[in-house]
């Protein structure tokens, strides 16, 4: 490879969730602002693994879905690391296949630097890009971004990484404390898209672009990538109320309540409703209120967006510290029990304005636009480094 050949970097992620997809194509943006000519990647790399493994990951979304307590339990089962027999156990297994399937990939595309925003894979990586320097005679970079702000799983911790993110303090103590050496963890934040934070629609333009009157109120409903809670009774909740608002209800990739939200009708035009889309920036620029699972990407692009969420859902394990955060931050409102509570807050948001200003105010302090790019500057600094240029 000659020294002029584009930068090759690597964003590796799974499709879990929309998270962590849509943390790996922040970056990814953002590194393609700074150097337009690299060869930035966003790839699934669980696609790369054996079928059983792809199986496995499979299952997050349906479990999420209908058994969220399932995946509470799994999350705590191999929350203690590896004191945990269960734990050691399934992970040395685990990364004997994964890191071999790692190594043949590195092989096959020859990154100058790797960061990865899944924590299935932390482990692997690392071992897998040990194993390609002893064979090969070269380092490749390798960082990891952690895309739970707070109450993250101790398995996104590989303490050989040469750098790990975190988009809380209380994140960079939970990091050291899991085991990465404290001079590798940085705090940057939560890494966003530049479509929230670059130039994103005015609230004028989302309303025009979805036929929403200026004077409506709008709410937005996500649950996530998987479309987790009870989306159409939350979204009938919505259209009950006093202001008559907009509701914009997405399912992302849950066929059967999206299904479910088309059978309530359009509600007189004020229903809206998506499947997985592509226009969340437009989605959010519209609405006063987003309510939402207590998915971090979601809250923290309505943060940007300085809109205030109401949290409607929340996954156990990792989703457990978003709702403490969004509780003592003042950006939003919590209210996990019904449909009723939830039709609550949002209505205590829409019919105070102050109230809606103050909690959007308290939104944008804590965004860190600048998280995204600190993660695309390091890739290329160290790819750079790593080609000796
Ligand atoms: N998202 C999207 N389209 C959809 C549903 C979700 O682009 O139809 C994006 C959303 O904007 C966010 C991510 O998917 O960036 C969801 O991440 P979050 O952390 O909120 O929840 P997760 O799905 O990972 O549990």
């Amino acid at each position: 490879m000659t020294a002029t050949s584009p930068l090759r970097l690597q964003l590796l992620m799974s499709d879990t969730g929309g998270g962590h997809r849509a943390a790996a194509q922040a970056i990814a943006a953002e590194v393609g602002l700074l150097d337009p000519s690299a060869d930035v990647r966003v790839v699934d790399i669980i696609a790369e693994m054996a079928p059983f493994w792809r199986a496995v990951v499979g299952l997050y979304g349906p479990i999420v879905r209908t058994v969220p307590w399932l995946w509470g339990g799994m999350f705590a089962a191999f929350a203690t690391g590896g004191r945990a027999p269960l734990w050691h156990a399934v992970n040395t297994v685990a990364l004997a296949t994964v890191r071999h399937r790692t190594l043949r990939y590195l092989d096959r595309t020859l990154p100058d630097a790797v960061l990865s925003t899944h924590p299935l894979i932390s482990q692997a990586c690392h071992a897998a890009r040990l194993a390609w320097e002893r064979e090969r005679g070269r380092r490749i970079p390798f960082g990891i971004v952690i895309t739970d702000p707070v109450t993250f799983h101790p398995s996104w911790i590989e303490p050989g990484a040469d750098i790990t993110f975190v988009a809380t303090p209380e994140a960079r103590d939970r990091a050291v404390a899991c085991g990465a050496p404290a001079d590798t963890v940085r705090l940057s934040g939560q890494p966003i898209h530049p479509r929230f934070l670059r130039d994103p629609p005015s609230r004028h333009q989302a309303r025009a672009a979805l036929s929403i009157p200026a004077d409506a109120h709008a709410v937005l409903l996500t649950g996530g990538g998987e479309g987790v809670g009870a989306l159409p009774a939350l979204a009938r909740a919505f259209l009950d109320l006093p202001g008559a608002p907009a509701v914009l209800a997405v399912a992302g990739r849950n066929p059967s309540g999206e299904a479910a939200l088309r059978a309530l009708g359009d509600a007189g035009g004020r229903l809206k409703v998506w499947g997985f889309c592509e226009q969340m920036p437009t989605l959010m620029a519209a609405s006063d209120v987003v309510a939402t699972k207590a998915g971090p990407g979601t809250v923290f692009e309505a943060w940007a967006l300085g809109v205030p969420v109401v949290l409607v859902d929340a996954l156990p394990g990792q989703e457990a510290g978003n709702v403490e955060l969004v509780r003592s931050s003042g950006a939003g409102r919590v209210a996990l029990g019904s449909a009723e509570a939830a039709a609550l807050a949002v209505q205590g948001l829409l019919s105070d304005a102050a109230a809606r200003r103050a909690a959007g105010d308290a939104a944008r302090a804590l965004t860190r636009p600048e998280a995204a790019r600190d993660m695309a500057r390091w890739l290329l600094d160290q790819a750079r480094a790593s080609r000796g240029e």
